[in-house]
């Protein structure tokens, strides 16, 4: 099994922290499904928004097509 771990990128709209994490495909599916959008929460003001997975994490966006394929 690969630990490949893809980097999860964005920063909040409101106070504009930003925020980055490493997760495996594993992680990301259990976290955020196959959603085009993917949900995150601002570690400084705690909101919730919502981000496009192509923006936040272009690699793994581009293996989901690859895989929907
Ligand atoms: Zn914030």
């Amino acid at each position: 099994m690969s630990a490949k771990r893809y980097r999860i990128e964005s920063s909040c709209p409101q106070c504009g922290c930003s925020f980055a994490t490493h997760l495996t495909p594993e992680e990301l599916k259990k976290k955020y499904g196959d959603l085009p959008n993917i949900e995150l929460e601002c570690g400084e003001c705690m909101i919730k928004y919502t981000k496009p997975r192509e923006e936040a994490c272009p690699e793994w966006d581009k293996e989901c097509r690859m895989k929907g394929q």
